[in-house]
């Protein structure tokens, strides 16, 4: 099963994912492959691989991907030799993708792996406070929400919809939906 966990940059998405996978003895994650530059805390192989634009656009040429998508100005993507490797393994895989390539992503691969999708949905005034503390420019904060737009006009494709103003209350909902999936 591949839960795919969508929502604005700042919606907590990777915090979430990553107390999911301590909490669940069966739930993992994977990689994406990416063209941004690795943060400071950011270690290659864990949360991405790292490559130049150039070899990311050559993985694109040799059709690797399940789906990619250009997001401010860096290259990210869903590898297929990496996810059918996590599938066989028979996890319940926790991925955080943007709105594009979970729509690539279900098309592609709704009749071959049971994919549940999650929007995590913050505030417009909420998001502006984090970026206003974090001491974004305006500039930068303007772009980030024109993102929000985006993304939100796409909630009604998602399975859940989790307005995430409560971290604990979150991981608990997320933990229900998939156990509940699991299930059926
Ligand atoms: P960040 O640079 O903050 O790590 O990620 C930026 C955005 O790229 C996030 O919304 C994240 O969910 C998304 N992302 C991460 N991996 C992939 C992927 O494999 N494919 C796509 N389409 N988006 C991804």
């Amino acid at each position: 099963m591949l839960v795919i966990l969508s929502g604005v940059s700042g919606a907590g998405k990777d915090t979430i994912k990553k107390e999911l996978i301590k909490r669940m003895d069966n739930v993992t994650t994977m990689p994406s492959i990416t063209s941004r530059k690795p943060r400071e805390d950011e270690q290659e192989g864990v949360q991405y691989h790292f490559v130049t634009k150039e070899e990311f656009e050559n993985k694109i040429k040799n059709n690797e991907f399940y789906e990619y998508d250009l997001h401010h100005d860096n290259y990210y993507g869903t590898s297929k030799k990496i996810l059918n490797e996590k599938i066989e393994e028979g996890k319940i895989i926790v991925k955080d993708i943007e709105v594009n390539g979970t729509e690539n992503l279900v098309k592609l691969l709704k009749n071959d792996v049971k994919i549940i999708t999650i929007f995590l949905k913050v505030e417009e005034s909420e998001l502006r406070k984090r970026l206003e503390n974090r001491g974004d420019l305006e500039e930068n904060i303007q772009l980030r929400l024109s993102r929000l737009y985006y993304e939100e006009s796409k909630i009604k494709d998602y399975d859940y919809v989790i307005k995430n103003d409560n971290f604990e209350k979150t991981v608990q909902i997320i933990m229900t939906i998939i156990k509940n999936e699991e299930r059926l």
